[in-house]
């Protein structure tokens, strides 16, 4: 996350005390049945459920450890991130597109100095052939602010939990019985806190497979792990008529334990270059201001049952615009509110 958003603020109703209600693990991969006719070779393996607490817990932490010295672009932890990230990818199954998981760009910096990095990128192929074409992007940044010294930024929330989500979300689509029709790509972007780098090298030149003119919609995660300094989860950029607004109303229902802020328009993350390019987008925001760009920033402080709630409301929104009727006449209106 580039700045705070200070202007933001729930409707401050004490938040619901109960703790979230127990998670459903939907799209588990059954295994086949060894029929006593069947040789046993192997006992069924227990798949992990990807969107449960322990599963994003294992991200963040490894994300955010002090071996990755908060992840500042061109240095070894920047490096290490984006290859964690790119082997969680190809353990899920997502192909790389033309030009392969890591899709270099340069950016310059405030001491006019070139620096090299990349976005890490993985695809999952639409199952529909009239649809397939048409690309919902799931994104957040995986860059941090480094280290000054022997202090070690090491973003958490900002933004190890959204990289969290993104990863999440790949692994329980991928186990899906039935792929979803269009094209889903992840996408972790690098260079954020310079000043969306990551997100503009993309939205300027996407690799040959992931047009913008056929990008229908993007869901941008950054900082969704400290749900409770406000008490809701902000879905920015939901205005009205939108597919991320139709599809959160449809959805809220099924999530009584989250409060979400709907409708608000909110800056300084990768979405605004995507919206700036006409594509609808929603921005899933839990700011921790106490922590936020402080070394403080740590995995001690995410809350893991809201984490993984907002992974399953992101899942169900990724699913649910994946497979809306009238997306093309969406991403035809652009980004911007509308009265509808
Ligand atoms: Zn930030």
């Amino acid at each position: 996350m580039l700045g705070v958003l200070s202007a933001l603020a729930c409707a401050r109703r004490p938040s619901s005390a109960a703790p979230p209600a127990p998670l459903v693990v939907r799209d588990v991969v059954s295994m086949p049945a060894v029929g006593a006719d069947v040789p046993a070779v192997k006992p069924p393996v227990p798949l992990r459920d990807p969107l449960a607490p322990t599963s994003l817990r294992a991200t963040v932490e490894a994300l955010a450890a002090p071996s990755m010295e908060g992840r500042e672009p061109e240095t070894r932890g920047d490096a290490q991130a984006r290859a964690l990230i790119e082997s969680t990818m190809r353990r899920a199954g997502l192909t790389a597109p033309t030009g392969g998981f890591q899709q270099p760009f340069t950016f310059e910096n405030d001491d006019e100095e070139e620096v090299n990095t990349a976005n890490v990128v993985g695809v999952l192929r639409g199952a529909d052939p009239q649809r397939a074409h048409e690309i919902v992007v799931v994104g957040a940044h995986h860059d941090h602010l480094g280290r000054e010294g022997r202090r070690i930024f090491h973003g958490a929330n900002d933004n190890a939990s959204g990289v969290s989500v993104v990863l999440a979300v790949a692994e329980a689509l991928a186990r899906r019985a039935v792929a979803l029709p269009r094209t889903v790509a992840f996408v972790t972007f690098g260079a954020e806190e310079e000043g969306l780098h990551g997100s503009a090298a993309w939205v300027r030149s996407p690799p040959a497979e992931l047009p913008m003119a056929q990008t229908m919609f993007m869901l941008n995660l950054d900082m969704v792990g400290s749900y409770a300094s406000d008490g809701c989860l902000y879905a920015l950029h939901t205005f009205r008529g939108t597919p991320g607004r139709l599809a959160l109303d449809a959805l809220a229902p099924a999530y009584p334990d989250l409060r979400i802020e709907l409708g608000t328009a909110g800056d300084d993350s990768d979405h605004v270059n995507f919206c700036a390019a006409g594509v609808p987008t929603t921005f899933f925001y839990t700011p921790d201001p106490r922590c936020y760009h402080r070394p403080c920033d740590t995995a001690a402080r995410i809350e893991w049952d809201h984490l993984s709630r907002i992974a399953h409301l992101a899942y169900d929104l990724v699913v649910s615009v994946a497979r809306a009727d009238d997306l093309a006449a969406h991403r035809a209106a652009g980004c911007h509110p509308r009265a509808r």
